[in-house]
């Protein structure tokens, strides 16, 4: 055991991550770990006591599904390839039973999806009550790849931010609390990582010469984010700004928002729905 004290977050992540009016998606320093001042091992450490937290508030929210509760919670991952949007599910969510989670990646439109209004797919991902759900991509593809390729017009693109505003208000007015990180790689680092993707290959699975299609539509996409952070970051579902450049960073930053969200549920643990004091005769009265 260690006595060295964990150094924590210098401001809540909730307040230093939230992206505000003024926001510049080009002006964000990726490679930064705004609101921690500690190095990995603090991180690897801090992350590991929240994950403790997180793993008690996931099952009494599990609980409270059981109990007749309707409350869900709803992780939005975000981000460019090789942003760690994978990873960020493996060791966040990795860190609750994972009976207690919903997950969803969203990729390219089926021919059935494609075949309905674009919230269709959306709305069937839901977690149900007493879940996290985690999108990785998630309805926000919508306004970014689908304006970058121009998809379909601008017209129809543009409207689209209203209505994800209006659709994530009702569900937060349901009972889902929405988290939505988006996970700022820069353009370096991305290189870094697709390089790796090549050399190694463990990695090359993960390759796909189609992201350095995507990567040549850079600051397309940066406009594109742009707008999603100037559109939806809401008072019901704001978007938080992740720097993603460390790994280590961007997934202490998602536990930390992660766990503060169902720390605000104000969770319990249900009521029994029987009389304790007569069950426990029941069950004594076995052992004699
Ligand atoms: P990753 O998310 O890490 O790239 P992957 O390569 O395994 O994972 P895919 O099944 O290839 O995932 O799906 C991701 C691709 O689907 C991305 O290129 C994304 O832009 C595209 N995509 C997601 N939603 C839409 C959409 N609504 N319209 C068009 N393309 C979409």
């Amino acid at each position: 055991m260690t006595t060295q004290a964990v150094r924590g977050w210098q401001q809540s992540p909730g307040q230093a991550l939230r992206v505000r009016e003024g926001f510049r998606v080009e002006d964000f320093d990726c490679s930064g770990t705004p609101g921690f001042p500690g190095t990995k091992r603090d991180a690897k450490r801090l992350m590991r006591q929240r994950g403790d937290t997180l793993g008690e508030l996931q099952e009494k929210l599990f609980a409270e599904g059981r109990s007749g509760g309707t409350r869900s919670v709803l992780l939005v991952l975000q981000g460019m390839d090789t942003s760690g949007k994978g990873g960020m599910v493996r060791h966040v969510l990795g860190l609750v039973d994972p009976q207690g989670v919903h997950h969803t990646a969203f990729g390219v439109p089926t021919e059935q999806e494609r075949s309905h209004h674009y919230l269709w797919r959306i709305d069937r991902a839901l977690p149900p009550a007493g879940k996290i759900g985690v999108f990785d991509r998630s309805h926000y593809e919508d306004v970014l790849v689908v304006r970058v390729r121009s998809f379909v017009d601008e017209s129809v693109w543009s409207a689209r931010y209203d209505e994800i505003n209006a659709w994530e208000q009702r569900r937060v007015d349901e009972g889902t609390r929405i988290v939505k990180c988006a996970l700022l790689v820069s353009p370096q680092q991305q290189l870094k990582r697709l390089a790796e993707r090549l050399e190694r290959p463990d990695k090359h699975w993960k390759y796909d010469p189609g992201d350095i299609d995507e990567r040549a539509r850079w600051d397309t996409y940066m406009d594109a984010y742009q707008e999603v952070f100037d559109r939806c970051s809401t008072d019901a579902a704001p978007w938080y700004a992740i720097a993603a450049d460390r790994k280590w960073y961007a997934r202490l930053a998602v536990t930390e928002l992660l766990t503060h969200a169902l720390e605000g549920m104000e969770l319990e643990w249900p009521a029994a729905a029987f009389d304790v004091d007569a069950e426990k005769a029941r069950l004594s009265a076995l052992r004699r």
